[in-house]
């Protein structure tokens, strides 16, 4: 029976390339995301014809319970378990300071750490029953660093999946995993505003003086994921190119 992976915010960017890495190691996948139709059924196609796994996309608002619970619902009629969860999908308003606001704020919390805690929740319940299961939660290293004030509502939600990876370890314990990662900057939608003077200025604190491809925190998560990383619990991965 192959493996079930749930990638919340799977549509683009870091949640797309985990599916195709998960679809490469003969995962069953499940895209979630919440706009972008096209981007998602296209990439279901995709790992289906290449990988020859099953692939199903599900539209839904991981800050919207009934939405998450409707979601988990479906995916466990249609393959009946769910191995892998990765709470991926997130946000970052770019704002300065002055201008932040408590709908801001809000906004962001309620999607990154609400939404992480949700379908933790909803899947969490089917892996118990199961006795067997992983969850990934995509941190930032700004939910261990602090570097700009105006992304203090991004890094409150980023520090906040990092406390709720430790408490969910705990209550999950011997049977599901539950480990975060904190990538730092990678080449994605999220940073497509970015200046060329302030990419160079970061990657001279980076030792691999670039920004990651999604394909390279892809890998990791797949790792934690996989039967490899059994013993690894509770614990949160940098994976930054190494920050100095
Ligand atoms: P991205 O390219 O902007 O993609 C965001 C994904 O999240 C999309 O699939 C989007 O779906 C989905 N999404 C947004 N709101 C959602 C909601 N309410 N419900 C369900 N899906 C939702 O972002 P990314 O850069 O790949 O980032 C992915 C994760 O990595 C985020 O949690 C981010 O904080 C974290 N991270 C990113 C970086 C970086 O430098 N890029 C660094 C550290 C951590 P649609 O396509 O439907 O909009």
């Amino acid at each position: 029976m192959r493996k079930v992976a749930l990638v919340t915010g799977g549509s683009r960017g870091i949640g797309k390339a985990t599916v195709v890495e998960f679809a490469k190691k003969g995962y069953d996948v499940v895209i979630n995301y919440l706009v972008s139709d096209d981007r998602a059924s296209a990439l279901q196609k995709e790992v289906q014809e290449q990988y020859g796994v099953r692939a199903l996309a599900v539209k839904a608002d991981v800050s919207d319970e009934k939405a998450v619970k409707q979601m988990v619902e479906t995916v466990i009629d249609e393959f009946g378990h769910i191995d892998c969860l990765v709470n991926n999908a997130g946000i970052a308003i770019d704002t300065l300071f002055e201008d932040k606001t408590v709908i801001h704020f809000r906004k962001t919390l309620d999607i990154n750490l609400i939404g992480t805690f949700l379908v933790s929740k909803y899947v969490g319940k089917y892996m118990i029953e199961h006795k067997t299961g992983s969850i990934i939660n995509v941190s930032s290293t700004n939910g261990i660093d602090t570097f700009y004030p105006m992304s203090l509502d991004y890094d409150a939600s980023k520090a906040g999946m990092i406390s709720l990876t430790h408490n969910l370890a705990l209550q999950y314990a011997p049977y599901i995993r539950v480990n975060s990662i904190a990538p730092g900057w990678v080449l994605t939608d999220m940073n497509q505003e970015l200046d060329e003077e302030f990419i160079e200025k970061e990657c001279s604190h980076i030792l691999a003086n670039r920004f990651a491809d999604p394909s390279e925190i892809a890998r990791v998560i797949v790792f934690l994921s996989s039967d490899d990383a059994s013993y690894i619990n509770n614990e949160v991965i940098r994976v930054d190119g190494g920050w100095k």
